[in-house]
């Protein structure tokens, strides 16, 4: 499905990211699944989801035979190209929210601060560093075009979120922190992390391993189904027979039978700047580091990295008909233009600046946005993600809930509705391609409108109301 493989034992030809790249893992890879395995659960994707999936099934029951197949190698998808910062929020907060009972609603803010923490307790507990780091996030107006969204997302604001410090930052607040140009103001979320995900998806397979998963890799599922008394999963030179089965590789699951139509996948792009020399940082300032976004309906996000870089990411290439991720995951030098051209908007000073890295990969959506454990098959098969773009900490939450699903535990969220009976699928071709292809065009057109001319979106055309799902 992704490019070249390397035999077992080599290293892995290609660190997709500058994470990878700076990981500090060997990148050895690991054997492939061959002839017949039996196992208690078997896993499919070694990015956050999977192994955090079975980090937490083993730690609740040490002992169960998990195994994990991942087509290439550990962290090669999202969670190894990712601009890692985790924030508690997850696709589709809003209505998530309205179908919560109030206490249910609290719990659900409980876990997902909790996934913050999580990742930064069970690297140090497991003895591995992921540089995390509580710098609080900054969601910014960039220019007159995003005032209006900036003054909805602060009316939006629930009470919890207001009890925690989450507010309103005013203009000149924000500029003595960083120094943007057009900012206009910001939502402040002091709970938000940055973490370097290579290491954090590295080290997390390295633990889960010690604690017992066995993990294959080059070993592509190509379907799965339902047995007499379990699941099967079912590789070129292997076949896999479980109690259950988990499907957890987001953005590339329409290549897995017959969950071809659950998942779109939709390109995320990032450029990654030189280090920056000091006379730049006395310019820009961003001493706190926090994590930057901005109101782009497009998407827009920046992070500052611990040897002075700035990575700038946003959409990425088109969706492709009939749900196609290329090896590369769809990557675009016409995107990587925009996006050196965004940094520049922000600040000016890297109108000059070095661009060492780029790279792109494929976050998953499900029909609904939003995430979910979706129990197919009676129970026997189970899907895991949809983040849509927002997965490093929500990959943890929904982890350890997919585990607590498995081993039946009563857990909080369990009778949430994140838990789902069934999978809604997106339309059939070229209705999908249609649908998708309309909002990503039109979402441009009104951030170009914005940046152009301070035109904001109403919030109330038909691509901004099909992308809020
Ligand atoms: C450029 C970019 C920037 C992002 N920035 C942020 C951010 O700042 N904050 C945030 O919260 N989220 C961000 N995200 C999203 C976040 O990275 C993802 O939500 C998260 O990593 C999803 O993890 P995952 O394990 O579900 O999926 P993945 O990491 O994609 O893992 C899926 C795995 O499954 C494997 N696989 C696929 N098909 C098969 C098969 N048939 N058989 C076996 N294995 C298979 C893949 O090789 C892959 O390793 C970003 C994503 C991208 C791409």
């Amino acid at each position: 499905m992704m490019g070249r493989k390397a035999g077992s034992g080599a290293v892995a030809p290609d660190p997709v990211s500058f994470w990878l790249e700076t990981c500090g893992d060997e990148m050895k890879v690991r054997p492939a699944a061959v002839g017949s395995i039996r196992c208690d659960v078997a896993i499919v994707g070694g990015g956050f989801t999977g192994l955090w999936t079975a980090y937490y099934l083993l730690k609740n029951v040490p002992g169960l035979r998990v195994a994990i197949f991942e087509s290439r190698y550990c962290g090669v998808g999202a969670s190894g190209r990712t601009a890692a910062g985790a924030g508690a929020r997850v696709a589709g907060q809003a209505q998530l929210e309205a179908e919560c009972s109030p206490g249910l609603r609290s719990a659900l803010w409980v876990e997902q601060l909790k996934s913050i923490d999580e990742l930064g307790k069970v690297a140090e507990s497991e003895a591995f560093d992921i540089e995390w780091e509580r710098v609080g996030s900054l969601a910014v107006a960039l220019g007159r075009g995003q005032r209006e969204a900036l003054g909805a997302a602060e009316r939006a604001l629930t009470g919890s979120e207001r009890a925690r410090g989450v507010r309103l930052m005013p203009a000149d607040e924000l500029r003595s922190r960083i120094s943007t140009a057009h900012a206009e103001g910001a939502i402040w979320d002091p709970a938000a992390a940055s973490v370097h995900p290579g290491k954090l998806v590295r080290g997390l397979a390295r633990a889960t391993e010690r604690r017992g998963a066995k993990i294959y890799e080059n070993s592509e599922v190509q379907s799965v189904g339902v047995t007499r008394t379990g699941a099967v999963a079912r590789l070129d030179a292997a076949e896999v027979h479980a109690r259950r089965v988990v499907l957890a590789a987001e953005g590339y699951l329409p290549s897995i039978q017959p969950v071809r139509r659950h998942i779109a996948p939709i390109a995320s792009s990032v450029v990654l700047t030189e280090s920056l020399g000091p006379k730049v940082w006395e310019e820009i300032g961003w001493e706190g580091r926090e994590l930057l976004h901005s109101f782009r309906l497009s998407v827009n996000y920046l992070r500052r990295t611990s040897d002075g870089r700035i990575l700038v990411g946003g959409r990425g290439a088109p969706y492709r008909f009939g749900s196609r991720v290329s090896q590369s995951c769809n990557d675009s030098s016409v995107v990587y233009r925009e996006l050196r051209g965004l940094a520049a908007r922000w600040f000016p000073a890297l109108r000059s600046a070095g661009f060492t890295h780029q790279w792109s990969g494929v976050l998953g959506a499900g029909r609904g946005l939003r995430p979910g454990v979706h129990v197919l098959s009676r129970g026997r098969i189970l899907a895991v993600g949809g983040y849509v773009g927002t997965g490093v900490a929500p990959s943890n939450m929904l982890g350890r809930l997919c585990a607590n699903v498995v081993l039946d535990r009563k857990a909080p969220l369990v009778e949430s509705p994140l838990v789902i009976q069934g999978w809604r699928k997106w339309e059939p071709e070229p209705l999908r391609w249609l649908g998708i292809r309309y909002v990503q065009v039109r979402l441009n057109q009104l951030d170009r409108a914005a940046e152009a001319h301070g035109k904001a979106p109403s919030g109330r055309t038909l691509a901004e109301r099909l992308w809020r799902g």
